[in-house]
Order: structure tokens, then C-alpha cells, then sequence
């Protein structure tokens, strides 16, 4: 490695000029925070190193997906194993139904469940079916809420109170869109009215139990409450996006954390992705069987898929969802993001920084900012160039967090303590050495 040639630069040159942006997928490019996106060259555990051969301890982790760390043992060979015996048949496999009775298991409110290769599609196709099983076509979402880029999903919210969206991507014509509801997370008030107008016409309310992608916010216990009975009083159904949460904020996912506050709480669809892949391409959604049987082959609610149930994504997953399942796993995971949580926050008052954390599970989220937000409107006021010579600060020691301050982070039961200790002492620098606000 000749320290006066940045490998991560050369690739980023060569890939702007075939990939739009450099990257198959926006925030990778570094434009909320400028600089030089990192190149991967190889993981192991909770590090990645760059093309530079430089080391990283990895909060990212694809965004949620390597709750092991990078590489673990059982699952590389679960891999490997099944990578020997065929990548795809188009034609169904024991393995299958093997990781399907084990997300059962696991999400006991899903009686059925059908498999697909992104969280994208399995949204998407949650919300056909919810609309083909209830005869109804208006849904509710949540700004700040993102169930990946199918065009009904893809909207903000409206100034007014219970709007029709806006499409936030060019290319999705108004009328696609003219079904979807926006409200502020977290707003009672809004809910009921949007109920009140629109109730006997929707067929869902679709949400992020806690909100991964904008950074971290959770949905209030009597809020959550009221969108459970809500639905339920106006016939819609409740579908939670757990794509980012499920298995990753607790075993049981974001409704298991739910149920111990709201007795017998459970969402009428799951959506799942990221962790029940274990970094292969694979997620899935599912709920009661009379819902789940409007599905063809037996219903009438179309949805298929060449690499659905994929051999080699499902190994990866069941290995995965194998050792988080094992006793004491998400005890250990959460202590660590914990721990890490109130390192950051103890680094931070030490030097008069606005810092609020939060976390469950293996994943958390910071805003600079005096008190957590409940709505994408707070959060929008967290302090950017703040944010940003933190992220670059760590960056420069080896730590590599989401390039941008609306992301969630994710911790792996490969982090050590001596990880985290590293990352909070870092950040102690950063916030030592930055100028005050204002
Ligand atoms: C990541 C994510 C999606 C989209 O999943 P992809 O696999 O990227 O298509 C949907 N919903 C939530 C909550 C997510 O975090």
C-alpha cells in the first residue's frame, strides 16, 4: 500500500463513471457528509477493511443484517454447504419450509409466511395484499417512516393535517399515490381525525414500530395502542414494517417489545428483511392464514418471484436466525449497545455537547440534540455540521457510522467491549475538540 494513492478515491472515480452516483444505492455515496466513500474489501467480525487496507469497527453492519458480526463460523459454512448443492431451482426446498416454521416460531402473531429477496418487495406486497384481502385502497403511513421504494410508499407528507401525499421521487405519477395517507408519527390527534374521515376506506396503516430510518424513534406506547385499535374498530389492518427491527430490537422483533406493555398486542402483518437473510438477499412478509390464503396459488392476490426462497439466502438466514435464538444472545447484544449508548452520551456532557440516545437490542440511535424527538419534524432539528464532524471525526480513528444523521446504527455480538470503549474514547476527542454551538 503506497500511503499517497487513496485505492477508496481511484474506485470512486472508476465507479462514477459506469454506476450512477458511483454506488447502487444512495447513502452509500457520502453526500450528506462529503468525502470519500469507503470501498470494502473484506469483513470479518465487527471490522471491515478498505481498499486501502485500512481497519474499521463496522456499526453499520448492511445496515442491520450482520447481527453475528461479519463472517461467523456456522453461518459461512451453512453457506458454503449450500452453495455446493445448487444456488437456485425455481422449485421449492425443504430448507424453506424450515426457515419459514422457525420465523413461526419465533413471530408467533404470523400463522403463514411468504418469502422474498427484499425488504422493497416484501413491503410492497404487504400492502396488495392487505388491500386484496380488505376490498380497500387508501393506506396510512408515517413521515419519516421508509418501507423501501415501491411507488405507493414513496411519499411525505403533505403541510395539512392528514394530507394526501406527494410523491417524494420524480417518476411516480400523483394519481399512484393518491391512496396514501401521510401523518405525523407519534400524533394522536391526527390519527383519529384520519380515521374518523377515511376509516371504513382503508385497508391498512402501515408502520415502523420504532423508526430505524430516521435514526431512531420510537412510537409511543398509547399511540401504538391507539393505531391497534383504531385498526381494528374500522376493519383496517395493522402492518408492521419490521424490516430493519425484526429480530434485530429483540428475538420476537419490535411487536414482542409492544406486547409487554400492551397486553395481547399484535400487528395483523409483519414485514421482515435484513437480519432473517443474515446479508443474503431475502425477507418476507406474513400474518393470520385467512389473510395470509388470499395469496396465490390459493387466492387472488398475485405475487411471485424467480429467486424467492432462494437456497443459499435461506441457509444463511436459518444459520442466522439459529444463533440468535440461542439463550442469553440478545441479554449480551443489548448490555453492549447499551453500554455504547450511554458512552457516547457521558463523552458528550463532558463536553457541554446537546447528546440524547437510544437504544434496544442491537440497534440504537443519537440526536445532538437536549430532549429525543418524537416526529421527522424534531428530528429534522438535530445539528448537521455537528453530526458531521463527528461522523468524519470517527472516521478518521477507524470507526465507521452511518454517513448520515437520519440512519440508525446497529451493534453485533462481535463487538467488544474494547471496541466500544474505543468508539466512546474517540468520541470523547471529537467532542472535546469541536467548537461550541451557535
Ligand atoms: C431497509 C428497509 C426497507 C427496505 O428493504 P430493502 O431490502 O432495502 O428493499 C423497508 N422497510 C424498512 C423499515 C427498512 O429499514
Amino acid at each position: 500500500m503506497t500511503p499517497n494513492i487513496d485505492r477508496n478515491q481511484q474506485l470512486f472515480d472508476r465507479a462514477r463513471q459506469v454506476i450512477p452516483g458511483g454506488v447502487n444505492s444512495p447513502v452509500r455515496a457520502f453526500r450528506a457528509v462529503g468525502g470519500t466513500p469507503r470501498f470494502v474489501q473484506r469483513a470479518q467480525g465487527a471490522y471491515f477493511w478498505d481498499a486501502n487496507g485500512q481497519r474499521y469497527i463496522d456499526y453499520i453492519g448492511s445496515w442491520g443484517p450482520m447481527i453475528l458480526g461479519h463472517g461467523h463460523p456456522a453461518v459461512v459454512e451453512a453457506v458454503q454447504k449450500a452453495a455446493l448443492d445448487g444456488f437456485s431451482f425455481g422449485a421449492p426446498t425443504e430448507r424453506e419450509v424450515e426457515l419459514a416454521e422457525e420465523i413461526l416460531r419465533l413471530v408467533p402473531s404470523m400463522e403463514m409466511v411468504r418469502l422474498v429477496s427484499s425488504g422493497t418487495e416484501a413491503a410492497m406486497s404487504a400492502i396488495r395484499l392487505a388491500r386484496g384481502a380488505t376490498g380497500r385502497n387508501k393506506l396510512i403511513k408515517f413521515e419519516g417512516c421508509y418501507h423501501g421504494h415501491a411507488d405507493a410508499l414513496l411519499v411525505k407528507a403533505g403541510s395539512g393535517l392528514a394530507t394526501f401525499g406527494n410523491p417524494t421521487s420524480a417518476g411516480v405519477p400523483p394519481e399512484v399515490v393518491q391512496h396514501t395517507i401521510v401523518l405525523e408519527y407519534n400524533n394522536i390527534e391526527q390519527l383519529e381525525e384520519a380515521f374518523a374521515l377515511h376509516g371504513r376506506d382503508l385497508a391498512c396503516l402501515i408502520i415502523e414500530p420504532i423508526a430505524g430510518n430516521m435514526n431512531f424513534v420510537r412510537a409511543g406506547i398509547a399511540f401504538m395502542q391507539r393505531c391497534r385499535e383504531l385498526c381494528t374498530e374500522y376493519g383496517a389492518l395493522l402492518v408492521f414494517d419490521e424490516v430493519m427491527t425484526g429480530f434485530r430490537v429483540a428475538l420476537g422483533g419490535a411487536q414482542s417489545v409492544y406486547a409487554q406493555s400492551i397486553p395481547g398486542f399484535a400487528p395483523d402483518i409483519s414485514v421482515l428483511g435484513k437480519v432473517i437473510g443474515g446479508g443474503m438477499p431475502l425477507a418476507a412478509f406474513g400474518g393470520p392464514r385467512a389473510i395470509m390464503e388470499q395469496l396465490a396459488p390459493l387466492g387472488p392476490v398475485y405475487q411471485a418471484g424467480t429467486l424467492s426462497g432462494n437456497p443459499v439466502a435461506t441457509a444463511c438466514g436459518l444459520a442466522t436466525l439459529r444463533e440468535i435464538g440461542k439463550p442469553g444472545f440478545f441479554d449480551a447484544l443489548s448490555a453492549s449497545t447499551l453500554s455504547l449508548v450511554q458512552g457516547l452520551q457521558s463523552a458528550a456532557r463532558a463536553a457541554g455537547v446537546p447528546f440524547c440516545g437510544d437504544c434496544q437490542g442491537g440497534m440504537f440511535g443519537f440526536f445532538l440534540l437536549d430532549a429525543l424527538p418524537q416526529t421527522y419534524g424534531q428530528v429534522m432539528k438535530t445539528d448537521g455540521p455537528m453530526f458531521n464532524r463527528l461522523f468524519h471525526g470517527l472516521l478518521d480513528r477507524g470507526i465507521y457510522i452511518a454517513p448520515a444523521l437520519y440512519e440508525a446504527g446497529f451493534v453485533s455480538s462481535a463487538h467488544s467491549q474494547q471496541d466500544i470503549a474505543q468508539t466512546v474514547a474517540a468520541a470523547h476527542e471529537i467532542f472535546q475538540t469541536s467548537p461550541p454551538r451557535g
